[in-house]
């Protein structure tokens, strides 16, 4: 290929394996370009009053949630999400806009008592930012950044995965409809080591947000090094889901399946490691089975099904080498095009396997006996992750020692769920660094600036 030639890529719709629109991939001068307007548009979005940049980010919230409907259709033919996966997607968007809308007028800084003057703090925006976003929950991961990025007064460059950028580029639209000026939120489909990388290394982008797998988060975290760049992670997980003896068995069992299985485990806080207390650990498989069984596998536009597609070919091996010849259930997929994986669950499992130890990324998972709260801490930090998790006990008080006992940023008891909008998310360990979401983003979109004020004669 020369360089005048367009980069195309196709978008293929997983569940049919259909070419279903071709992208152009921009290439470095257009990257450039892109941050030089990015950063034009600074100047003037930071000095737009909190009270207007609030109203367009409400305008821009209204304007997502009359298209949901759209974001979520098209969502469900790009990355074969489920259609009711994706209507909650498209409504997550839009209230995590319509959260951060609050915050330019309750970005406050502090006043310090000092003697002979006045001090101030001022939460300064950081210029342009860029965020690199993964192919797994495309419309949500690019607004918990730049919703929380532009209310803090940033322009935007933002780069969706190579194989899910219609949704990406749908909302980049809606903002300019709302009336975002141009230039203060731009999407860039591209490759990753071609706009992802040049994010990291263009000496005008001064935040990177980087949503990912590990390996390509540690490259960008040295990179940016390289210009004392700050730098969001949200990295891989291999989640443990505890339960204890003394837990509401049924209803454990029945819940475990969607809590790695949702998004047909493209999940990184899948709770794909279970561990069940041995005293159980036969009654929990009996009641497990039925429950992975019962997972309805299909045509992701059918309002009933629970679980699509994988995302490519590609995917689908990868997720298949993971798995051995026997299993302890799988349950069953369409016949036809589109790559589909069943529900899968590995029972024994050596601990030490790399279905045990990395993540998979695919709908498998692992159940293991834990003898007492000891040995269940013990394997559930056994690894270099450390995201999510869930623990289900009916005793208060363990559970609130195994919570605290978990090296992850996200836990639920008697429940798996990981993200709400208002609460801060992010990972321990190589799981990540930073916490997006919740009260306190903006702190990771901002410089805190001290100014001193003489009120000598
Ligand atoms: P990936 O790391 O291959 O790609 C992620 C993004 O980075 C893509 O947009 C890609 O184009 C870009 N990229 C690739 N090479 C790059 C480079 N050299 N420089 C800059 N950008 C580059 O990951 P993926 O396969 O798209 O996504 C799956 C991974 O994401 C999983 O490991 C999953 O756990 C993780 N993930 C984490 C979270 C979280 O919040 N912690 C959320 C979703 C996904």
């Amino acid at each position: 290929m020369t360089s005048t030639e367009p980069d195309l890529f196709e978008v293929v719709n997983p569940a049919t394996e259909e070419v279903i629109e071709t992208v152009a991939m921009a290439g470095p001068a257009e990257t450039d370009a892109a941050i030089a307007r990015a950063r034009a548009a600074f100047d003037s979005w930071r000095r737009v009053a909190p009270a207007d940049r609030a109203r367009l980010l409400r305008a821009f919230a209204a304007a997502v949630d009359a298209d949901r409907e759209n974001l979520a259709q098209l969502e469900v033919a790009n990355a074969g999400h489920t259609v009711g996966n994706a209507r909650w997607e498209a409504g997550n968007a839009r209230d995590v806009i319509e959260y951060y809308a609050a915050a330019p007028e309750r970005l406050f800084g502090r006043q310090i008592p000092v003697a002979g003057g006045i001090d101030v703090t001022f939460q300064e925006p950081l210029g342009v930012v860029g965020i690199i976003v993964p192919w797994n929950f495309p419309m949500p991961i690019a607004a918990w950044g730049f919703a929380p990025a532009l209310a803090a007064g940033n322009t935007v460059v933002l780069k969706p995965a190579e194989l899910t950028p219609l949704t990406a580029l749908r909302l980049a639209e809606l903002a300019l409809q709302a009336g975002i000026p141009e230039g203060v939120f731009q999407v860039l489909p591209g490759r990753g080591p071609v706009v992802g990388e040049r994010f990291v290394t263009h000496p005008d982008v001064r935040k990177v947000v980087f949503t990912g797998s590990t390996r390509v988060g540690k490259a960008v975290a040295a990179g940016c090094a390289a210009q004392v760049k700050p730098v969001t992670l949200e990295l891989g997980g291999k989640s443990a889901n505890i339960v204890f003896a003394d837990a509401d068995l049924m209803k454990a069992a029945a819940t475990a399946p969607y809590a790695v299985f949702d998004n047909a485990g493209q999940d990184c806080c899948a709770r794909s490691r279970i561990l069940v207390q041995e005293s159980v650990f036969d009654e929990f498989m009996a009641l497990l089975e039925p429950a992975v069984l019962g997972v309805r596998v299909g045509d992701p536009r059918d309002e009933k099904t629970e679980m699509g597609p994988l995302i490519s070919a590609a995917q689908r091996e990868r997720v298949a080498s993971y798995v051995p010849e026997q299993v302890a259930v799988q349950g069953l997929v369409p016949e036809g095009r589109g790559f589909w994986f069943p529900p899968t669950v590995l029972a024994p499992v050596d601990q030490s396997s790399p279905a045990f130890t990395e993540e998979i990324f695919g709908p498998v998972v692992a159940v293991v006996p834990f003898r007492d709260e000891e040995d269940a801490l013990r394997i559930a930090n056994r690894t270099e992750y450390g995201l999510s998790g869930s623990i289900w006990t009916r005793d208060l008080g363990r559970a609130l020692r195994v919570a605290r006992g978990v090296e992850a940023g996200n836990l639920s008891v008697n429940s798996h769920s990981s993200v709400r909008y208002s609460t801060p998310f992010g990972g321990f360990k190589q799981s990540g660094l930073g916490r997006e979401l919740g009260p306190d983003a903006l702190n990771a979109f901002t410089e805190t600036k001290n100014v001193f004020i003489s009120t000598e004669e």
